[in-house]
C-alpha cells in the first residue's frame, strides 16, 4: 500500500521530469501546519513541503501548478540561479512552466471554483457560471470548472 506521502513524492518526481526535464532527487512531504501557503522550499536540505488541504481541495491540474512553483525554487537553487520570488530567473522560469505565483485560496465548500484555461486565474463564485458566456476578467479566455459541491446543476 502506498501512503499519501508516497503519492505526493511520485507526483513531484513526475512533474519535475515532464515540466522541467530534470529529476527531483530529494524529499517531498505534507506539512499540516501550512495554511494559505501551497508549499515551501527548504534550501538547507532541498526538501519540499506541501499543503495537504490544497492537495485534497484542488484538482490535479491546479495542484500541479503548486508543485511547479516549488520546483522552480528547487531547480533554480540547484543551478545556482536566482531562486527567490523577487529574482528575475524565478519570474522567467515560473512563467515558462506555467506555475502559480500565489497559491489559490482554499475553497469554502459553499463556493464553486473556476479557473481560466489560459492565465490560470482562479475564480470562486456562490452561483454557477455559464461557461458558454462568461470569460476570464484578466485575459478574456474561457474558464473551466475546477471544484465545488453542486456538481449536477
Ligand atoms: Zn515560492
Ligand atoms: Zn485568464
Amino acid at each position: 500500500m502506498t501512503s499519501k506521502n508516497d503519492a505526493l513524492l511520485a507526483l513531484v518526481r513526475w512533474v519535475s521530469l515532464v515540466d522541467f526535464a530534470k529529476p527531483f532527487e530529494h524529499e517531498a512531504r505534507f506539512n499540516g501546519r501550512l495554511r494559505s501557503t501551497g508549499g515551501r522550499f527548504f534550501p538547507k536540505d532541498l526538501h519540499l513541503d506541501f499543503n495537504e488541504k490544497m492537495y485534497d481541495a484542488f484538482s490535479e491540474d491546479v495542484f500541479r501548478q503548486i508543485v511547479q512553483h516549488e520546483l522552480v525554487h528547487y531547480h533554480l537553487y540547484r543551478a545556482g540561479k536566482g531562486y527567490r520570488h523577487r529574482d528575475a530567473d524565478f519570474k522567467v522560469l515560473l512563467t515558462q512552466v506555467g506555475g502559480l505565483r500565489f497559491a489559490p485560496a482554499l475553497p469554502d465548500t459553499s463556493f464553486l471554483v473556476y479557473q481560466c484555461m489560459s492565465c490560470k486565474q482562479v475564480y470562486q463564485r456562490r452561483r454557477k457560471i455559464d461557461l458558454k458566456k462568461y470569460r476570464c476578467g484578466k485575459c478574456g479566455k474561457p474558464l473551466q470548472f475546477v471544484k465545488g459541491k453542486e456538481l449536477n446543476l
